[in-house]
């Protein structure tokens, strides 16, 4: 026989006994599916409960799932300062007859334990300039995980009816051209770059007239059918943190942490129009508030999948917050 061992880990919402037990033994379940184990194969387990769970102890679960001769043990996990609170960590010894390759499951906020191993998803919406792209980024990297901006998709998209001649508002004009178009994302070190059709666009779609299109073209269904298929496509391979209008709502609705991040429209214009500056285009500031307060009111007011908070998501104002303090928040909530 040969002897392996499997990890995995769960969060729960709630100190009370059924939380404790219906979430262990959800992770049981999803650990022995997973991995095609039988009560049988399974040589003993080891528990440990972080020290704000203690209506319960995690092994009662096994025992009601029938492990009722396989010897188990509960512990307290070490309090590290910092650490993802209500978490119960289990250690599965097994043996097969043959060879076998385990995977470890890390489920709910414990996706943060091994964002390399685990399906973590953080969903960040919200409207223009609310500092979403910032924020996703940075977070991105802090837990070491892909970032994806799905409004460059939009915004290549955009792009490409315009330079077809068409008009982005209309569906006529979008629709022909959805079946041939590749639009494509690659991470890089600063973010991703955009490709339409196998070319470059991440610098040209950052331009105020792109936006208007991209928000035009993200009112049609067909289109954000496709692009919505691409996201959940990459969502599926790879932990992340996706950035957009409907993530939580509407691309994740499972995702681990959804996080709906606003400010004010005119906090926004403000930090809109410095990047605008900054990148050289001289533009004025009323310009840039109306076109936010006309492209909010176009994500708002769309029937398909308008921008709104997800009931589960967490509201953060990002008015009065610098980037770094929001990033933290988001941190925290992840281990809360
Ligand atoms: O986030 P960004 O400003 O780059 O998005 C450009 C536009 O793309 C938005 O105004 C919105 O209309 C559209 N969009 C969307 N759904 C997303 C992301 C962006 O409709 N998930």
């Amino acid at each position: 026989m040969k002897t392996y061992a499997v990890r995995g880990a769960i969060t729960v919402k709630e100190n009370n006994r059924e939380q404790i037990l219906m979430q262990t033994r959800f992770l049981l379940e999803e650990l022995m599916k997973k991995n095609a184990i039988k009560i049988q194969d399974i040589i003993s387990i080891i528990f440990t409960a972080t020290s704000d769970l203690n209506t319960e102890y995690p092994a009662v679960a096994a025992r009601e799932l029938g492990m009722t001769s396989i010897p188990l043990i509960c512990c307290q996990e070490m309090n590290v300062v910092g650490s993802l609170s209500k978490c119960i960590r289990v250690l599965m010894h097994v043996q097969f007859s043959e060879e076998r390759i385990l995977t470890p499951v890390y489920l709910g906020k414990a996706a943060i334990l091994r964002p390399d191993l685990a399906n973590l998803t953080v969903a960040i919406d919200g409207p223009a300039g609310a500092g979403k792209s910032t924020v996703a980024k940075l977070l991105a990297k802090k837990l070491n995980i892909m970032y994806l901006d799905t409004g460059a998709m939009y915004r290549a998209m955009g792009l490409k009816v315009i330079e077809n001649g068409g008009d982005p508002s209309n569906r006529d004009d979008v629709i022909p051209l959805l079946e041939s178009t590749d639009i494509a994302v690659r991470p890089n070190n600063t973010g991703q770059t955009v490709y339409l059709d196998g070319r470059d666009v991440t610098d040209k779609i950052r331009s105020s007239y792109v936006s208007k299109a991209a928000s035009d073209v993200g009112t049609i269904p067909e289109v954000r059918k496709k692009l919505v298929r691409i996201q959940q496509q990459i969502a599926n391979k790879f932990s992340l943190v996706m950035d957009g209008r409907d993530i939580g709502t509407y691309v994740l609705p499972y995702a681990t942490l959804k996080v709906f991040l606003t400010a004010s429209p005119e906090e926004r214009a403000r930090r809109r129009w410095k990047e605008l500056l900054g990148r050289g285009c001289t533009v004025d500031f009323k310009t840039v508030l109306q076109e936010i307060i006309e492209r909010d009111a176009n994500d708002s007011n769309r029937t398909y999948a308008p921008l709104r908070k997800a009931d589960d998501a967490v509201l953060i104002d990002s008015t009065n917050k610098s980037i770094e303090q929001v990033v933290n928040e988001i941190v925290y909530l992840m281990k809360s």
